[in-house]
């Protein structure tokens, strides 16, 4: 019998022939990982096959018998430790009508693809971590393996596909008040009187649909590239808002939302996202946005009971521009003008119809103003009147509740980072595959794709 001893044993005087122990520390590590590569290669092959070989012959699909089955076909795997070659059976489900590998789909690779689910892990981690090309050399440091650029992104591309419809799954569930129930059960059991904060917005992202066909379709007058909007939300409790020590807000737990798919879709996956955070526990909830209409259809249709508050800035941004308007942007007039009633807003209940009631004033001074500036004041009030409901921040910072949308935009400049590469264009097909891996990532739920990956032990 071998014991530990003996194959450390092994091991050093491997690395003592092969004059790999005189250098510094991160030279011997990478070095004794090359030299026992070969061993854990081997160990995880005869593991492999044993596994293989005693697979039931049961279909994958519906679990009956295989009908027809063939033995000892061969196949190789890339594994993280190098080519891993075994035999399995396969047959026909006479059922499902189709031939199948059990083995392999125990095993958990891919029918076509030939990376071992590690592999398929790392490529789909650094994919997301890192930029084309960078990934590769990166992988290759770390781990000492050689994947392609291509390799990389085709597996990504693959387990963006699995995140797809895992994704499609959650938002079949919102349609059945039994699926609703299955998404409320996840949510964890949440504080009492909780209050569950939902953000919303849009970004745009440039597309190209029909590759080689950009003269063609220039020809017939049809742009190849167009802009595209990417919904995107954020959920979080307002008791999981904390301060960093350096005093920036943080958030220490929440879940994200993005898609380019249409404004249903995006309402349904939002819906479930809520839900597995615990909106039908929460004992109020709030939805916070800028001034988009389509943002605050949402809301009434999809969150009924919740409370609504426009963001802010926005509101503030607007005052400023009319102040501009009125009396010239940039000059003491405009800003003596706006600040009480940035005031107002901040400080009064109801600061809103203050505010509102001012423009009317100014309004009724028909005189003071020429038409554009009318007609600017015309529309701030009906902006105003329009949001009038949401904006109560005296109230939003008496409850420690936010008055501004910050986490969805930082969620934004986020996503834009990591997708919106100067000159990178999508293609409508494969990336939201990539949007769909890169949120349940950041959802905390990888380990639906790779049940073993928060394996510690
Ligand atoms: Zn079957």
């Amino acid at each position: 019998m071998i014991v530990e001893g003996d194959i450390a044993e092994w091991i050093y005087t491997q690395m003592k022939t092969q004059g790999t122990t005189d250098q510094d520390m991160g030279s011997m590590e990478k070095a004794l990982d090359r030299v026992t590569r070969e061993v854990r290669r081997r160990v995880l092959e005869r593991l492999t096959q044993e596994a293989a070989a005693g697979e039931e012959f049961g279909c994958p699909t519906c679990g009956r018998m295989l009908n027809v089955v063939h033995h000892h076909q061969e196949r190789t795997v890339e594994s993280a430790f190098g080519p891993v070659r075994f035999e399995r059976s396969y047959g026909w489900c006479a059922h499902c009508r189709h031939y199948c590998f059990p083995a392999d789909v125990a095993l958990g690779l891919h029918e076509r693809a030939t990376s071992s689910p590690r592999i398929q892990e790392i490529c789909a981690l650094m994919t997301l971590q890192a930029p084309a090309g960078q990934a590769e050399e990166d992988v290759q440091r770390l781990t000492g393996l050689t994947l392609s650029a291509s390799t990389m992104q085709r597996e990504a591309r693959r387990q963006g596909e699995r995140a797809l419809k895992l994704r499609q799954k959650q938002e079949q569930l919102t349609e059945t008040p039994d699926g609703v129930a299955v998404l409320a059960d996840r949510a964890p059991r949440l504080p009492q009187h909780s209050t569950l904060i939902i953000e919303i917005d849009a970004w745009n992202i440039r597309e190209r649909d029909h590759w080689g066909q950009t003269k063609a379709r220039r020809k017939a007058g049809q742009e190849p590239e167009r802009w595209h909007w990417v919904y995107t939300a954020t959920v979080f409790r307002l008791d999981q808002c904390a301060t960093k020590q350096s005093g920036r807000p943080t958030i220490t737990d929440r879940g994200y939302v993005a898609t380019r798919q249409n404004l249903e879709s995006f309402k349904r996956q939002l819906y479930a996202e809520a839900l597995q955070r615990g909106l039908l526990q929460a004992e109020t909830v709030l939805v916070l946005g800028d001034g988009a209409a389509w943002i605050w259809k949402l809301a009434t249709d999809t969150f009924k009971n919740a409370d609504q508050r426009l963001d802010l800035y926005h509101a503030k941004e607007h005052l400023w521009a009319l102040a501009g308007e009125l009396y010239g942007k940039g000059t003491v007039e405009a800003e003596a003008w706006v600040r009480p009633h940035l005031r107002w807003l901040d400080q009064r209940n109801d600061g809103a119809r203050d505010v509102i009631r001012s423009l009317d004033d100014l309004q009724r001074a028909l005189n003071a103003f020429d038409q554009n500036q009318q007609k600017a004041l015309a529309r701030e009030i009906a902006y105003l009147t329009e949001h009038k409901d949401r904006m109560d921040y005296k109230y939003a910072k008496k409850q420690g509740q936010p008055g501004g949308s910050g986490a969805i935009e930082s969620t934004c400049s986020q996503y834009q980072r990591r997708f919106k590469r100067t000159g990178q264009f999508w293609s409508l097909t494969g990336d939201e595959a990539l949007l769909a891996l890169d949120t349940l990532h950041r959802n905390g739920r990888w380990n639906l794709l790779f049940p073993r990956s928060d394996d510690r032990s």
